[in-house]
């Protein structure tokens, strides 16, 4: 990468894009140049690369989410140029940060599901293994978060209103995709996925949705203009707008065409590729492995033996193709959570898809009654039942694959909601858990923590094998080490006060505990407990002037699914209890509450490596892994949990001791629930029935059509789909002011709480997704791993 081309090209750029000098460019002008011009290097080398894996196997993500974020410092940590064109940038007078923060995020996810599969790219190129994302190119990602009077607002997320630098616009492969209705063309965005050290350059590949006709002459000339733009309209509603809803799978026919959309155009694609060098298709699964991200890609299996039907295959053989390509990644505990289509609406939408899933269902029927299933047990396998088509069996019988994303999750899927399954076909059944990347998650977020491992190793190996992180705990011990990594925390998090300070507009006190719960906003995730606790703490303080607290700051950022008025209430009430004790000059500023806007990954970014404390309060059993919890492990933060999703395997590493586990397990809510009686359990709790009638008392300044009555109720008295204090919040509240009370008296001996600290992050090895993707290609993929040396 050379100084004086890249310069050169800038100053081209700001010419042909903008029709300015580059010295006159704004900050948002000079970031597009300056990633035009990395472009420019990077192409050639994406082009190399993608020729070393011909011949080769190699795999496929298939995903309707990929959470990305912003790709500048990664593509420049990876390609091992951010240093020199810093200050490459500085020569110029340019501040670096500040171009930085003029990209937009790529959110085109919802949270952990898009941003695993996000972190699984890089680690595949990391690793020099080809793996292909497909997607979809959404015009607006997840939506943006504003706060008025304390209320979730959704705005249209722009991320493209700036051009996209980092993706190339492949007219060469479009295809065409067809509904019984529409017909639509797909063309591809390709983004490079840099591995880190360059060798490996692999794409992701985002279809964007166009029409076929985009202008009707005739009818323009007939003055019907808005017929003339009709089919443009309707085939660009298809990639228009990511689903914002992760709560309960609605949204209907656009989001089945989203589906299907993507879908069989990364399908057609590979069957196209396969051609060139083919005439059959004997070796296609020989070649291709597809990991399907959750069920919404599910429609490829279906969707494959149709496609390979009209190359002349059997039905018979394509399914087993079919069978051989893909695998299935469950990311749900709930079975009433797992995704169902209407036939109705497939038939009408897919007929000829939906007839080849009747033959995939009639097929598994034969094969379990061969298998000893009786004929009435048979319905509970059904594919199609009840009208409708349960997209969860689909993707257990046609696929070679079924895993869960961390090990208390896989045990509960084949003890529990997929025991019948598992017993027909255990070999199907494995265990794959989640991870992050140390790129984006330390070596981008948090600089000087990366600096300090790789001087206390000797070496930067850490940053591709994680595992040596272990290393360190022989530091442990060492209170000046101790000491450094303190130092680093702190100006963490005094960065951080300044972000919030600027942002927010609320001003927090850097000495104090920074507690900090980030993550989609769902009562499974117990955000309420957590504010609970934060009211109770007030209310103590309130009453008794000599009750004796560490100073603490409770972060939250979650969005809300905008039709979850349940989540978007919790939203509102805990901005109450910010304004409520952030403005009380009585408890002396010894607690804050700061709920910040627009949690997505750029934010991420800047939380994770200032948390002293990790919120991972879910109700045990419902979430299947979380990723939030590693972030904050790797940037050494203890978690405060329960034992529940990768929180089991997190402590497993760390140890109890350096956490602070509580709450009802697995098992003991299994035990307790049929007869779990919330009103009676809040009676005999003084403090919490206090808490819990500030819902309602008057405690919160609120206009008067404003109650959180439904909140209160949801607790006591249930709703319509789900019992009264479904999550436990109340059962478990006293464990986790408990756990909270000790975490705050560790805090006051700042060294050994930060040891623990520390002790974490000497932990997090196991969870960096380059071994979860090491684990996936050699035991669910086989595919080989090819460094440029080595062609
Ligand atoms: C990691 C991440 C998530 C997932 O968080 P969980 O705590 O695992 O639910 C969601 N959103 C963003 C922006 C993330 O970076």
């Amino acid at each position: 990468m050379n100084r004086e081309l890249i310069t050169s090209r800038m100053q081209g750029y700001a010419l042909t894009t903008f029709g300015m000098n580059f010295e006159d460019l704004g900050n948002k002008e000079k970031y597009t140049v300056f990633s035009k011009a990395i472009m420019e290097d990077i192409l050639p080398q994406w082009q190399a690369s993608l020729k070393k894996f011909d011949g080769k196997k190699k795999a496929y993500y298939l995903s309707a989410e990929f959470l990305m974020g912003r790709a500048l410092s990664n593509n420049l940590i990876n390609l091992r140029k951010l240093e020199e064109m810093k200050e490459m940038l500085e020569g110029l007078g340019i501040d670096y940060n500040a171009l930085e923060e003029a990209e937009s995020d790529a959110g085109l996810g919802n949270g952990g599901l898009g941003r695993l599969a996000a972190c699984f790219l890089d680690s595949a190129a990391t690793l020099n293994y080809s793996l292909t994302g497909y997607g979809i190119r959404y015009n607006y990602g997840i939506f943006e978060q504003q706060f008025i009077n304390g209320y979730q607002v959704e705005k249209g997320d722009e991320w493209l209103s700036q051009g996209d630098s980092w993706s190339v616009r492949r007219e060469d492969k479009k295809v065409l995709v067809t509904f019984k209705d529409q017909t639509v063309v797909a063309v591809p965005y390709d983004t490079p996925i840099i591995g880190f050290g360059g060798d490996t350059i692999n794409t992701l590949r985002l279809w964007q949705s166009e029409a076929v006709n985009v202008f009707d002459f005739g009818a323009f000339n007939n003055q019907d203009y808005d017929k003339a733009v009709k089919e443009k309209n309707d085939a660009e509603n298809i990639s228009k707008v990511l689903y914002p809803n992760d709560s309960m799978e609605k949204g209907k026919i656009l989001r089945l065409k989203q589906q299907y959309f993507f879908v069989s155009a990364s399908l057609q694609d590979l069957i196209r590729e396969h051609k060139k060098n083919h005439n059959d298709f004997k070796n296609f699964a020989k070649l291709h492995a597809v990991q399907l991200n959750d069920t919404h890609p599910a429609v490829a299996v279906p969707e494959l033996v149709r496609l390979l039907g009209l190359e002349g295959v059997s039905f018979k053989k394509a399914m087993s193709i079919a069978v051989d390509t893909f695998a299935y990644t469950n990311h749900t505990i709930l079975k009433e959570a797992l995704e169902q289509w209407s036939v109705k609406l497939y038939k009408k939408i897919l007929p000829d898809v939906y007839k080849i899933i009747v033959k995939i269902d009639n097929m598994m029927k034969k094969e379990l009654l061969e298998k000893g299933v009786s004929e009435e047990k048979l319905s509970e396998f059904a594919i199609i039942a009840d009208g409708n088509i349960k997209m969860a069996w689909l993707s257990i019988y046609g696929t070679h694959s079924t895993n869960g994303v961390a090990q208390l999750h896989t045990n509960i899927l084949k003890e529990t909601e997929l025991r019948e399954w598992y017993l027909l076909y255990p070999e199907r059944f494995n265990n794959k858990t989640n991870g992050i990347t140390q790129r984006r998650w330390l070596v981008e977020a948090n600089p000087r923590l990366a600096e300090f491992i790789t001087d206390l190793l000797g070496n930067e190996e850490w940053i591709t094998n994680l595992d040596n992180l272990k290393e360190l705990k022989k530091f442990a011990s060492d209170d000046e080490i101790i000491g450094r990594f303190i130092e680093i925390k702190k100006s963490k998090k005094k960065e951080l006060k300044e972000y919030i300070l600027a942002k927010e507009g609320v001003d927090i006190d850097e000495n104090s505990i920074f507690d900090i719960q980030i993550k989609r906003l769902h009562e499974y995730k117990r955000q309420i407990l957590n504010a609970f606790h934060i009211l109770y703490l007030y209310n103590r303080l309130k009453e008794d002037e000599t009750f004796d607290i560490t100073p603490r700051t409770f972060i939250f950022g979650a969005k809300a699914a905008p039709g979850y008025d349940r989540a978007k209430a919790i939203i509102k009430f805990i901005n109450a209890i910010a304004e409520l004790v952030n403005n009380d000059e009585s408890i002396k500023g010894k607690i804050k509450v700061v709920f910040v806007e627009n949690y997505g990954v750029s934010y991420a970014q800047r939380l994770f490596p200032a948390a002293d404390i990790s919120e991972q309060i879910s109700t045990a059993g419902k979430e299947a892994s979380g990723t939030g919890n590693m972030k904050f492990m790797l940037n050494g933060a203890p978690t405060i949990g329960t034992f529940d999703g990768a929180n089991v395997e997190i402590v497993e590493e760390a140890g109890l001791e350096n956490n602070y586990i509580f709450g009802l397990t697995v098992e003991q809510i299994e035990e307790i629930k049929d007869s779990y009686d919330p009103v009676k359990e809040l009676k005999k709790n003084k403090r919490l029935q206090k808490v819990v009638d500030a819902l309602t008392d008057g405690t919160f300044d609120l206009k008067p059509q404003e109650t959180f009555e439904e909140l209160k109720n949801s607790l006591l008295k249930g709703a319509s789909w789900h019992t009264p204090d479904n999550y436990f919040v109340i059962k478990d509240f006293d464990a986790y002011v408990e756990a909270q009370e000790k975490v705050g008296e560790d805090f006051k001996n700042e060294l050994e709480f930060y040891r623990k600290a520390f002790i974490n992050m000497a932990s997090a090895g196991k969870f960096s997704s380059d071994r979860t993707i090491e684990e996936y290609a050699k035991e669910i993929w086989n595919i080989e791993s090819i460094t440029t040396r080595e062609v």
